[in-house]
């Protein structure tokens, strides 16, 4: 176990470093933020900032030499950057983990030969690969950057094998999934966190509705039966397991119209959707990162009162960002528990902080998000 006083690090330094950071710091950790960007939201509060490229060599040997274990917020880390802090200091989630889950192949597979249920999926790696694609996936579908991919970006809807050709074009022939369209009738997600003794914790499972492909707002407890939220939060655990997954895990899942469950994506770290625990959980999802990263007992995830959580992007700023809104009109709810990434620059579609509605009943907290997101002119 790693305790209280040692020094903790964090990949890179936007909000989910941020949070992270907040959280140990809180518990009495010190902690070591890697991020270039001299204005990160995360290494204006560290202890130490290392600004420097997450390939710097010079730089994560530093890092290693200063951390006891060292954890990310994005999943795009270079793998040879983990493989130099691990010579140094623990790391977790592991490089393994971490690649399945930068690539859609990787973690549809992944997720399908741990028994999971996909939406049908072809790889795509060259202009060869069109034809049989097509033949196997057909109309209506996605067509989705096997990497980098994120908040719906990558993404065309496909309706003709000419689409589907001008579209692969578009996206410069990079490896490719075309992917099924399929009937949805919401969004969810699980946000767990394991730790290397295999004890495992869920958060409750949120309902997540999303604005041009941005994570809007997510509703706690989600309105699917009982039945379906265990299901949900059984393969996420079998998922974790069988990555020998450590840290904090959010797995997004599709409910069909028809009443099944998909596996639509994973992430290995703390995730939008679980920040609504920041208000409404015994422990959050950040506090619980540190506990898995430092192998202590996770906390209690239970939920303390219904939730509804609203992002709070860019475009809500004006003057071309210079400009938040004006904060008394959500403010003036007792219920609504404001949270701002310290980020000085507001554009469109950055995420710039959120807010949890917290009220006696899940419609109730909804009323509230819809009322205050009209007074801040969101949507
Ligand atoms: P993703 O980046 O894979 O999470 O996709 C972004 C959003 O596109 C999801 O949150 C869904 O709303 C939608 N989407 C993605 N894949 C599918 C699919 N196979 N069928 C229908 N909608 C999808």
């Amino acid at each position: 176990m790693i305790l209280p006083g040692a020094t903790i690090g964090v990949l890179g330094g936007g909000q989910l470093g941020r949070m992270f950071t907040l959280a140990a710091m809180v518990m009495g950790y010190k902690v070591v933020v890697l991020d270039p960007d001299p204005d990160s939201p995360a290494g204006a509060l560290a202890d130490i900032h290392l600004k420097a490229d997450y390939r710097d060599a010079v730089a994560l040997i530093r890092m290693g030499g200063l951390c006891q274990a060292v954890t990310t917020e994005f999943e795009n880390v270079p793998a040879r950057s983990l493989e130099i802090l691990a010579l140094h200091s623990l790391v977790a989630p592991s490089a393994a983990a971490l690649a399945v889950a930068q690539d859609r192949l990787e973690e549809k597979t992944h997720a399908r030969d741990s028994g999971c249920e996909t939406a049908p999926f072809a790889n795509i790696e060259t202009v060869i690969d069109l034809a049989p694609a097509w033949e196997a996936i057909g109309a209506p579908a996605l067509l989705k950057t096997r990497r980098l991919g994120y908040d719906g970006k990558g993404q065309v809807r496909i309706d003709s094998f000419a689409d589907l050709n001008a579209a692969f074009l578009e996206l410069k022939e990079v490896p490719c999934l075309l992917e099924g369209f399929l009937a949805l009738e919401r969004e969810v997600s699980v946000v767990l966190a394991r730790n290397a003794q295999d004890q495992i914790a869920f958060f409750p499972v949120a309902e997540n509705q999303h604005r041009n492909g941005i994570l809007d707002i997510s509703i706690v407890p989600a309105r699917i039966p009982t039945e379906l939220a265990e299901r949900a939060r059984d393969m996420a655990a079998h998922l974790a397991r069988e990555l020998a997954y450590v840290g904090v895990m959010a797995v997004e899942f599709f409910v069909l119209k028809d009443g099944r469950i998909v596996f639509n994506e994973m992430a290995p770290r703390p995730h939008n959707s679980g920040h609504y625990t920041l208000d409404a959980t015994v422990c959050d999802q950040f506090q619980q990162q540190v506990r898995a990263l430092c192998g202590l007992p996770l906390g209690d995830a239970r939920l303390l009162s219904p939730v509804v959580m609203v992002n709070l992007l860019g475009d809500v700023w004006q003057d071309r960002g210079a400009t938040p809104p004006d904060w008394s009109r959500l403010l003036r709810h007792p219920g609504v528990q404001l949270h701002l990434y310290g980020k000085s620059q507001a554009r469109p579609g950055r995420k710039m902080g959120h807010y949890n509605c917290l009220a006696a009943s899940a419609e109730e907290a909804l009323e509230v998000a819809m009322e205050t997101r009209a007074a801040l002119g969101i949507g």
